[in-house]
């Protein structure tokens, strides 16, 4: 199978981005992530595979997402509007067919390399302006490690100069082989503290500092851009000695980012929990 034959699950390809690499770029966001963080604002990234959604407050209780059943899919219990998940988890994909108002919806596709570099060529008159250009982000883009680095070899194919967004917990050789195909990265470091780290993303950050040691040192040529989510009670305190340590290495650059809360309607549309800080305004 060639490249631009390999198919991955991406769920939303984002045109004219200005924040995720050089100059104009198309993002495009591949499903899965090894981390849970806290205060994750893509949850509909965690799953590999697509993931059905349900928006209350667009369902008007119309009945159509019965599929033949004698019951439809939602009801209306105790004021509320309640969906059955079982039949939603088995059912995503025609339910969001059905609903006439998009209140099932699917998080995820399956999609081609192909397409999805047909789709960000048609940005490509953008991308002279500023060094634009391709970027991986997710969920992790090498959670799905194959994928993500035959659209990276791809494009590099057709002249377009590439990006990833990662937070570093992959297998060093696979960051280093999607590396030889990159322009820019940006690198996610939360915490200098393995232990807190756990706690709030779900993993230890012992492999992602040693794949950013690796990085530099393997790919000293290569503008690397530190990030950092600044969380209340989590990692505030940290900001500096995370970019103290990120400076300390050739060509790094660090990018402190504020904290929001624009993703928790989505955990309650997938039926999950948000579990990350919440500003008391009481
Ligand atoms: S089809 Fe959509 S709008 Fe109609 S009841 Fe089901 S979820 Fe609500
Ligand atoms: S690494 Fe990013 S996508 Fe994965 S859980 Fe953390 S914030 Fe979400």
């Amino acid at each position: 199978m060639t490249d631009h034959e390999k198919t991955g699950y991406i769920f939303n390809i984002q045109h004219f981005s200005l924040h995720d690499g050089p100059g104009i770029r198309t993002n495009v966001f591949l499903k899965g992530c090894p981390l849970r963080c806290r205060w994750c604002c893509n949850p509909e990234s965690h799953a590999l595979l697509p993931e059905a959604a349900f928006d209350k407050s667009k369902c008007i209780l119309c009945g159509a997402c019965s599929l033949g059943a004698k019951e439809p899919a939602v009801r209306f219990e105790h004021g509320e509007k309640v969906i059955d998940r079982t039949a939603l988890h088995a059912n995503g994909e025609r339910l969001a067919l059905v609903c006439p108002t998009g209140a099932i919806s699917l998080y995820g596709e399956q999609k081609s390399v192909g397409e999805i570099l047909d789709e960000a060529e048609r940005d490509a008159a953008f991308y002279s302006r500023g060094g634009g250009g391709i970027t991986l982000s997710g969920g992790e883009p090498l959670f799905q490690a194959e994928f993500a680095t035959a659209i990276l070899r791809e494009a590099k194919r057709r002249h377009i100069r590439t990006a990833i967004e990662t937070c570093g917990h992959v297998p060093w050789e696979t960051l280093r082989e999607a590396a030889e195909h990159l322009d820019y990265v940006l690198y996610d470091i939360k915490s200098l503290n393995s232990v807190s780290h756990k706690e709030q993303t779900g993993v230890g950050n012992e492999q992602i500092l040693e794949n950013f040691r690796l990085l530099c040192e393997h790919f000293p040529a290569l503008p690397k851009l530190v990030r950092t989510p600044v969380i209340p009670e989590f990692n505030e305190h940290e900001a500096l000695e995370i970019k103290a340590f990120a400076e300390s290495f050739p060509n790094v650059t660090f990018q402190a980012l504020s904290y929001h809360t624009f993703g928790v309607k989505k955990y309650a549309m997938l039926g999950k929990t948000y579990t990350g800080y919440i500003k008391n305004t009481n």
